[in-house]
């Protein structure tokens, strides 16, 4: 059957990129954290749709499964694949053209695998700017944020992908392509298939090119730290704050831990004096915002408690010590990762409960808590347990839901939290999500283990492992 497919593949996308030498695969084998890990048949990196619809249609007639990988920056472990040595890893990295930016309708229409610094880079060069911005920006690709939905720095003001993509070019598991790229802003014609396939993570189809809808560029900035004695205190200044600046675009919270950690892998001095948390902000405006955000934060009483930076460099300073919290804690070891949104009213109390939640669960477990406080986004991340060992994985994403939350704010569901969707989805939306699954994809190609779980008879592909380190 290998060699078979092989040469379908060969055939489908030429000798040079279907990558079958474990050396050459490796680096799309293991994703960024560390935590999943398995092996691929081959990779193969077609470099248009047509090649896409080609390298289905001979994974369907081999019956083996694709795992779609963009920028291998995804944080649930559904972009590398599973153990056996049968998954085709397909990279969108060669459907890299930028293509038009509607200056009228201000969209950019680009293929899946353009980078989001690259799609940055060409909507301002047409005077406009993209609505999301990440950490991961050079290497996560347009394709992937559409799969996963994702969220970043920006979604308190812009929303998340879903409400950028204006549409999008699919291939489906037969090899059919569905295209909606036309950009038009009023068409209800029948299913909003761009909708489904926004946050379906590779399992329902894979995403060619996207347009992704642009914003005025607002280019004057001011970025303000806060010191506070607690993430409660926090929760409040932002709840104060958010209606008195309409010009608000990050609102971000950092724990002590947090701060500590990624000041030491920075080399840098903290900007603020030693605190249980602060808050990072950033106004965005045509004219400059720090008149307005200086007045907010006093009026909320936590002028004296800030440093505020209207200057490039020092701007960038502030963001940096946010934006490095993910590089720092990887580098400090393997992170258990949740990402979890909660309902504003109730973040203070999931935070005040996590503590004891991670020490039980986890004895002796670093807790490193940071995320997008405006979203009521927490990026829990737990350092010390084995990456098998996620009984602390189940425990927050459970206090999560406790707490009125959901078990996945803006990183998807991956590998990692088959397990928990059914904290967050009903019998009824599970079966949904099901029939929608075997409509699309009735053998089960397409990223098996992934979202759903394989064991309620959609697929019949290894069960998922509780994410752990599986070579
Ligand atoms: C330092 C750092 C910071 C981050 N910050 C944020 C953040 O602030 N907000 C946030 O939301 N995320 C964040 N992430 C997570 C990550 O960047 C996003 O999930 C991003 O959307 C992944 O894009 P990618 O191209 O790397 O996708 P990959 O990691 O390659 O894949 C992710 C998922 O999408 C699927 N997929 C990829 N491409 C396609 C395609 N063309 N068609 C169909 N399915 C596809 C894969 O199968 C997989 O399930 C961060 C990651 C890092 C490393």
């Amino acid at each position: 059957m290998s060699d078979s497919l092989l040469a379908a593949l060969t055939a489908a996308v030429g000798p040079a990129h279907v990558l079958s030498d474990p050396e050459l695969r490796a680096g799309y084998e293991r994703d960024w954290t560390g935590r999943w890990r398995g092996d691929a048949l081959a990779v193969v990196r077609p470099a248009d749709t047509a090649q896409v619809s080609a390298v289905l249609t001979a994974c369907a007639a081999h019956d083996a499964v694709i795992v779609p990988q963009g920028g291998n920056t995804g944080l649930v472990g559904g972009g590398v694949p599973r153990p056996g040595g049968r998954q085709v890893v397909l990279s969108s990295a060669r459907l890299n053209r930028v293509g038009e930016v509607a200056r009228a309708s201000a969209q950019l229409s680009a293929g899946a695998g353009v980078t989001l610094a690259t799609a940055q880079r060409a909507a301002r060069d047409a005077g406009l700017e993209l609505g999301l911005d990440l950490a991961a920006r050079d290497s996560a690709t347009l394709g992937g944020l559409a799969a996963c939905d994702a969220g970043g720095l920006r979604a308190l003001r812009h929303g998340t992908a879903r409400r950028q993509v204006a549409g999008l070019e699919a291939v489906l598991a037969d090899g059919s392509v569905i295209r909606r790229m036309s950009g038009l802003l009023k068409d209800n014609a029948g299913y909003d298939l761009t909708g489904l396939l926004v946050g379906s993570e590779g399992t329902l189809g894979v995403i060619t090119a996207v347009r992704w809808s642009l914003i005025a560029r607002r280019d004057a900035r001011a970025v303000a730290l806060v010191a506070l004695d607690s993430i409660a205190e926090a929760v409040t200044l932002m709840r104060t704050l958010r209606p008195a600046l309409p010009s608000l675009e990050v609102c971000e919270l950092m724990g002590r831990t947090g701060i500590r950690l990624t000041l030491a892998h920075l080399g840098e001095a903290s900007p603020l004096p030693d605190c249980a948390a602060a808050v990072l902000l950033e106004c965005a405006a045509t004219s400059d915002p720090l008149d307005e955000l200086a007045t907010a934060l006093d009026a909320a009483g936590a002028g004296e408690r800030a440093v505020v930076a209207a200057d490039a460099s020092g701007r960038e300073r502030l963001l940096r010590l946010r934006e490095a919290h993910t590089d720092a804690v990887a580098a400090a070891g393997v992170p258990h990762k949740l990402d979890v949104g909660i309902p504003l009213e109730r973040l203070a109390e999931f935070a005040d409960r996590l503590d004891g939640v991670v020490a039980d669960a986890a004895p002796g477990s670093r807790l490193v808590v940071w995320g997008h406080l405006g979203d009521g986004n927490l990026h829990v991340n737990v350092l010390g347990p084995a990456p098998g060992e996620d009984a602390v994985d189940a425990r927050v994403l459970e206090l999560a839901v406790a707490c009125g939350g959901t078990v996945s704010a803006e990183h998807g569901i991956g590998v990692h939290k088959v397990a928990a969707l059914r904290l967050s989805r009903s019998a009824a939306e599970l079966h949904a999500m099901r029939a929608v699954k075997r409509a699309l994809d009735p053998t089960g190609i397409l990223n098996p283990g992934v979202g759903l779980d394989p064991r309620d008879g959609v697929t019949d592909v290894i069960p998922a492992t509780g994410g752990c380190d599986i070579s």
